[in-house]
């Protein structure tokens, strides 16, 4: 609490000096509720899809940003994206195979917050059940927008 002296005009003219006590809130910015917005799409910023090498190969699919929100807004919870674009060299690094679609940045893995991969692979297919490429893992899922269907277990 913090009294703070303030001066008062009254009705009759004359000034009278108050004090005011104030009650400072002191918030750490990071505690605040701010939603956090992305700078390509409602929750999603370019940064999160970049290639981990930071080559600065970070080409984000239209069509793979609709599924991601789609998914965001289905288990209305948070997607951490492990990996998405992916250049030759980062690939080769982490064991991707050559043809891997995170090399045209059509591709992501994701984890939803609270919700098991296998969960997420089932809803996916359920959305499209006639293309894209979708793969379950442990503890990811990945898609990516093929026009082919394609599906497979890691
Ligand atoms: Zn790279
Ligand atoms: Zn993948």
């Amino acid at each position: 609490m913090r009294s703070t002296p303030i001066t008062i005009l009254l009705a009759n003219g004359a000034n009278k000096q108050i004090t005011m006590k104030f009650l400072i809130i002191k918030a750490n910015i990071n505690q605040l509720r701010i939603p956090k917005m992305g700078d390509i799409s409602k929750n999603f910023s370019r940064s999160e899809f970049a290639c981990k090498c930071n080559c600065g190969f970070a080409t984000v699919d239209v069509e793979l940003l609709k599924v991601l929100e789609t998914v965001r807004t289905h288990f209305n919870k948070p997607i951490k994206i492990n990996s998405s674009c992916r250049c030759d060299s980062h690939n080769k690094s982490v064991g991707g195979s050559q043809g891997s679609k995170h090399k045209q940045g059509i591709a992501a893995d994701i984890v939803v917050k609270g919700i098991k991969a296998y969960e997420v692979y089932l809803f996916l297919d359920g959305f499209m059940p006639n293309n894209y490429g979708i793969g379950t893992y442990k503890t990811f899922t990945h898609i990516d927008t093929r026009k082919l269907k394609s599906r497979w277990r890691g």
